[in-house]
């Protein structure tokens, strides 16, 4: 039975599953990773992505953290007319077509790019948040993405207040009830496909361990320190491998 083969059966013998991702998802769409060697990390900037990424940085110098936001993370979500605006793909299309058929009850993903319910993923734990909302820290007024990116400096709401983004940065905690929801879907699936995440990123990656089936699939380009306690592992791309397989 070849690798794919294998996925098949085991999508076909299980009616809750739960998928958790990250940055890989959405390689194949345009949107570089982090990790990889030609993600975020690699690139070279005055100081380093987890410093420009941190509360503190947004506090103390916000108009490199907007450069930065804009260029980095809000660029090819919103797209211009030399740069296209990033779509889904082939996992993120897969993912909602099985929760469409009652298959799949949840998408537990770190990544804020909101590809998954531009597919029609309805269920979606977004662990990190979404730059798709941006709030004004005194009237909570909501921001689209098209506004902040298209904004100079250093965005202000009408009111006068400061706008941040609705993204966990480094230093600040992930919101009780996503990571509730979170938990409570994956101790409740009977199979749970990991995929498109280098696994480092914590707590996020510690949901993976609220798993208490015999499916834990990982499909992940490169090796990851879990591959071992995997009961299947599959390396390759995700878009790809999931075109292959049907609801
Ligand atoms: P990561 O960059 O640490 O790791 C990505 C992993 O995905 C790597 O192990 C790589 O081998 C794999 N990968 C890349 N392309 C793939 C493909 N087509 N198919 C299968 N695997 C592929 O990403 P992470 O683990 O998600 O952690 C990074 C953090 O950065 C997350 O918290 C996330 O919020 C954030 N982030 C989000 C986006 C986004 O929203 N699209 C993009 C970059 C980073």
């Amino acid at each position: 039975m070849s690798d794919i083969e294998k996925l098949q059966e085991l999508i076909d013998g299980s009616n809750n599953i739960v998928f958790f991702g990250g940055a890989g998802v959405s390689t194949e769409s345009g949107i570089p990773d982090f990790r990889s060697v030609d993600g975020l990390y690699h690139q070279k900037f005055k100081y380093p992505p987890e410093t420009m990424l941190s509360h503190s940085f947004y506090v103390t110098h916000k108009e490199e953290f907007y450069e930065f936001y804009r260029d980095k993370l809000l660029l090819k979500v919103v797209g211009t007319p030399e740069v296209p605006k990033a779509e889904p793909n082939a996992a993120h299309k897969f993912l909602a077509e099985l929760e469409e058929a009652g298959k799949l009850k949840a998408v537990v993903t770190q990544n804020i790019d909101g590809l998954h319910q531009s597919a029609g993923s309805k269920v979606v734990y977004e662990l990190h948040g979404s730059v798709l909302r941006n709030f004004c820290l005194s009237c909570h007024k909501q921001h689209s993405a098209e506004e902040i990116f298209n904004s100079q400096g250093v965005p202000k709401c009408a009111c006068g207040g400061d706008i941040k983004p609705d993204v966990v940065l480094y230093e600040e905690g992930l919101d009780m009830d996503v990571m509730q929801g979170a938990i409570r879907a994956i101790s409740n699936a009977d199979m749970l496909i990991i995929g498109g995440t280098s696994l480092v990123v914590y707590p996020a990656a510690g949901l993976v361990d609220y798993y208490r089936g015999k499916k834990l699939v990982l499909i992940n380009r490169d090796p990851t320190d879990r591959d071992s306690v995997a009961d299947y592992v599959f390396h390759g791309k995700i878009g790809e491998i999931f075109s292959q397989l049907h609801v």
